[in-house]
């Protein structure tokens, strides 16, 4: 056991928020840290464990996010700190592409045997949701020969210089660090809160859309986030996926699920696309995967995975071994609790309680998601009109009462929830109170 077991499970407020010790770091910060790193909620955490953040000030907060979901099995992990700490010890890095080692063929066994495509599948391994998606690209033009990459309306893939020309948002990702990377496709999403058409309808209008605008033989790769993440746990209408995915496979087009923020048990299936019917070409994973450390994965049928030349992928600390230590105590922790039942066990007990918050407030217009991944969409009273506004007031009141929420779309009209697996029903029960108080207090 070790001594951070003990932060008990609940919220204990004891400053103001950020106390005074956090703002007494965030000054220093202002001076070495430009403001394009920019903290959300600037409370500089010392400690945490299961689904709870210590701050400096010792306010005990109950982190909703888990740092936009990496801390799926929640924060330090007994077992995924006791196989990291006995791997620092033992070897920290040799660089898998000069002299290997075993965790890195475990990590790549374990995704093999989970890989919701057709088998049997090969893993590289990088350290970050965008690496895993500039790699997925990369593997996907050298199979197919082909330079287009299509992605959805709402997407968001990272910030390196492909993965930002990749996303939805110009602003904050990619504007001012043009020029923007050239053929990749932008086609409509399926939204059903706001389109208001079936999958089928949806699915066709993405696909003319493709059709059109680049020309199914130019593109090697459609890449689909299953839940759309950043873009506000946009969750497609049914069949909208199936109908995408088999368009693809008639056309050579490689299709890969962005499982970056959904994947790793988070939705209750290892990978969220198990869940709508589809077989990926590509599955790519991090956050969630090592418990915290950094590591990604681009787990693709082997023929796909083995078209790129020897040397032709990697990178010096991709695959890193104390990371992948952690991701093999992670996947051993989703199996021996269950985590899967409980991902389904939340999507419950805190969808229900989040759909009896939505029947008595009348901006939040939809409860949306699958598994440990919900969200609310807020909007002004009666219409469909984003109000980004309360949106920020419902969260700022709730981290005040020591509960950490994140906003989402790309309106910011969104609070995302994104609690471990480990999350108690009496945490949702507190989590659900703090936003009623909140959207009561907000909308008065
Ligand atoms: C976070 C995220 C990424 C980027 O991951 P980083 O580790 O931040 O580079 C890519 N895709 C999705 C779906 C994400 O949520």
């Amino acid at each position: 056991m070790n001594a951070v077991t003990t932060i008990a499970q609940e919220p204990l407020v004891v400053t103001e928020i950020p106390g005074p010790k956090s703002r007494e770091i965030h000054a220093r910060r202002q001076a070495v840290v430009p403001v394009g790193v920019h903290s959300v909620v600037p409370v500089y955490i010392e400690r945490a464990h299961g689904s709870v953040v210590v701050d400096v000030d010792g306010n005990h907060i109950v982190d909703v996010c888990g740092g936009i979901g990496v801390t799926t099995i929640g924060h330090t992990d007994d077992a995924v700190v006791a196989a990291a700490t006995e791997q620092l010890s033992q070897v920290t890095h040799t660089l898998f592409t000069m002299t290997p080692y075993e965790s890195y063929v475990r990590v790549a066994e374990l995704l093999a045997q989970h890989f919701p495509g057709e088998g049997p599948a090969k893993t590289l391994l990088m350290n970050s949701g965008a690496e895993a998606v500039e790699n997925g690209v990369k593997i996907a033009r050298k199979f197919t020969g082909r330079p287009g990459v299509a992605v959805l309306e709402h997407a968001y893939h990272g910030r390196t210089l492909l993965t930002s020309s990749m996303n939805h948002k110009a602003a904050p990702y990619a504007l001012g660090y043009g020029p923007r990377v050239g053929n990749i496709y932008k086609a409509p999403n399926s939204y059903p809160l706001r389109d208001g058409l079936s999958g089928a309808e949806a699915a066709a209008r993405t696909i003319e859309y493709l059709e059109k605008m680049a020309g199914a033989e130019d593109l090697a790769c459609l890449v689909v986030e299953p839940v759309q993440g950043e873009g506000g746990f946009i969750t497609s209408a049914e069949g909208y996926l199936p109908a995408l995915a088999a368009w693809c496979r008639d056309n050579g087009v490689l299709f890969i699920s962005d499982e970056v923020q959904a994947g790793m048990g988070r939705t209750g299936t290892m990978f969220a696309i198990e869940q709508f019917g589809v077989q990926p070409d590509i599955v790519l994973t991090a956050k969630g995967i090592a418990g915290g450390l950094p590591l990604a994965g681009i787990t693709g049928r082997a023929e796909i995975m083995d078209a790129s030349q020897p040397g032709g992928l990697g990178g010096t600390f991709g695959g890193n071994p104390v990371s992948c230590a952690a991701a093999v105590a992670v996947f051993e922790q989703i199996e021996r609790d269950d985590l899967l039942a409980r991902a389904k066990h939340i999507e419950q007990v805190f969808g229900d309680a989040l759909r009896g918050l939505a029947a008595k407030h009348e901006s939040i217009a939809e409860v949306r998601g699958i598994g440990a991944m919900l969200a609310i969409e807020i909007v002004k009273p009666g219409t469909l009109e984003h109000d980004t506004d309360l949106t920020q007031r419902v969260i700022s009141r709730a981290v005040q009462q020591g509960v950490l929420l994140l906003n989402a779309g790309v309106s910011g009209n969104v609070i995302r929830f994104l609690p471990s697996l480990q999350f108690t029903d009496e945490l949702i029960t507190t989590v659900v109170r703090v936003l009623d108080d909140a959207f009561t207090a907000e909308s008065a």
